[in-house]
């Protein structure tokens, strides 16, 4: 399989930086939007709000610097002139990024362990507020009132590659929920994913992919537009907004056979699980004579000893249901959750520093610099997914923090001369062996 370098993805990170148009004018030119970009996403990269005056530090002593060697950006700008220079910038001047490095995964067969029901590539969608303040905000905020307060928040869509038995999720381009130019309402989670689908289907085969989202999205004009752009859908299914399929189901209880089911018994360490499957097919997503029809499937998870239930849950495909695949649907709908659990609370809880102080801006600052953090962790997902070195590396260390930590004190302390020559240092002075070349 061919490796991923480090260098490699950062090239396209600056390729995509240097199309940014120019937007200033005479002023401030001493520093380059790319210097800016490239400074903002080390700081996240190597999780250490300080990383760039530590560097400036060692170039005043040293003649030199890790900002320059690892990260290309030759002259370190300020916190506010990064702000300044990155507040114009449009975050979707960066998606081309993400999908450089999905494009190498896929060539590389890294995406190969990415695979979910029928060999489809599973991308689970999901939106989050990332910013909330009832003082700091920007024209692109989102305004809400609670009790007389007006609140400013920032959401974005989150889309990402999981697979049931892979613990690490590949961030793909983000959509941001934010006005949108020609539309007087605010913008919304279900108009936003039907941009991202509209904007990314194209760059995958037909029937190729399976999108998994939660409840809100399952309705009939996101299945259509699915199945138009030739995308299967594994949606959550929940009774209280889908009162027509579950009339439909409720009816169907009265004919035998109607409903398939299957039990299967498991050992879980400690006791007998009973997990029942059930499922039916044509049912109806809405209560015209124009509702789509899908598959429906439920899985719920007990004790089998004292009938305590565990699990449950519930999904609308448009695959149509066996004993087989009923299985699988339900295992790759329960991955669902991962855009949760391994994307947004890595990006909020796991030291990218969100919160660093380059402040809100005044017109993209916000959604641009939390488009390199995603880069940023996307970066560490695929070198984990390709780098030998680096995988022995985290496992030696085990915990995340300490990972960082070793990081921040050898670039605070000592020069390299590339990313490559960092990660050698490390691997080397673990005495980690076979040197895997
Ligand atoms: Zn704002």
């Amino acid at each position: 399989m061919k490796r991923l370098k480090f260098q490699e993805m950062l090239d396209g990170l600056r390729q995509g930086l240097e199309g940014v148009p120019e937007h200033r004018t005479g002023r401030n030119t001493q520093y380059t939007i790319v210097e800016a970009g490239l400074g903002a996403f080390s700081v996240f990269y190597m999780q250490s709000p300080s990383f760039l005056a530590h560097q400036r530090d060692m170039q005043r002593k040293k003649g030199q610097n890790n900002a320059q060697s690892l990260f290309g950006v030759e002259r370190i700008p300020s916190d506010g002139q990064i702000r300044n220079l990155l507040d114009p910038v449009e975050p979707a001047q960066l998606r081309e990024s993400f999908w450089e490095v999905y494009r190498c995964l896929d060539k590389g067969g890294h995406l190969d362990q990415y695979r979910g029901i029928g060999g489809t590539q599973l991308i689970s969608l999901d939106g989050s507020q990332y910013f909330s303040s009832q003082e700091i905000h920007c024209p692109n905020c989102r305004v809400s009132v609670r009790d007389e307060k007006r609140y400013y928040s920032h959401l974005v869509m989150m889309a990402v590659v999981c697979a049931p038995e892979q613990e690490q999720v590949i961030c793909l381009d983000p959509e941001f929920i934010t006005p949108q130019d020609g539309h007087e309402k605010q913008d919304c989670e279900q108009q936003a994913i039907k941009r991202w689908v509209e904007r990314n289907a194209g760059r995958f085969a037909p029937w190729r992919v399976t999108i998994l989202a939660d409840d809100l999205h399952c309705h009939q004009p996101l299945c259509a537009l699915l199945l138009k752009h030739k995308m299967h859908f594994i949606l959550t299914c929940k009774p209280e907004s889908h009162e027509t399929l579950y009339e439909e189901l409720a009816l169907l209880e009265h004919v035998e056979g109607a409903i398939s089911t299957k039990v299967v018994r498991k050992w879980n360490g400690r006791y007998h699980e009973r997990w029942v499957y059930r499922w039916a097919d044509h049912l109806p997503l809405r209560g015209d004579a124009k509702g789509l029809l899908v598959s429906w499937c439920e899985l719920t998870i007990s004790n089998e000893a004292t009938g305590k239930q565990l699990y449950h849950n519930a999904w609308a495909t448009d695959l149509t249901l066996d004993e087989q695949l009923v299985v699988e649907v339900a295992a790759n709908g329960r991955s669902r959750w991962k855009v949760e659990n391994e994307g947004f609370n890595v990006l909020k809880n796991r030291g990218y520093h969100f919160e660093h102080n380059y402040g809100h801006g005044q017109q993209h600052l916000s959604m641009v610099l939390l488009t390199l953090l995603m880069l940023a962790f996307l970066f560490h997902s695929a070198l984990d997914l390709t780098c030998l070195m680096y995988q022995a590396i985290r496992r030696e260390l085990a915990a995340r923090r300490t990972f960082f930590n070793d990081l921040r004190a050898l670039t605070r302390y000592l020069y390299f001369a590339n990313w490559q020559q960092l990660l050698a240092f490390m691997y080397h002075r673990l005495d980690l062996a076979p040197d895997p070349g």
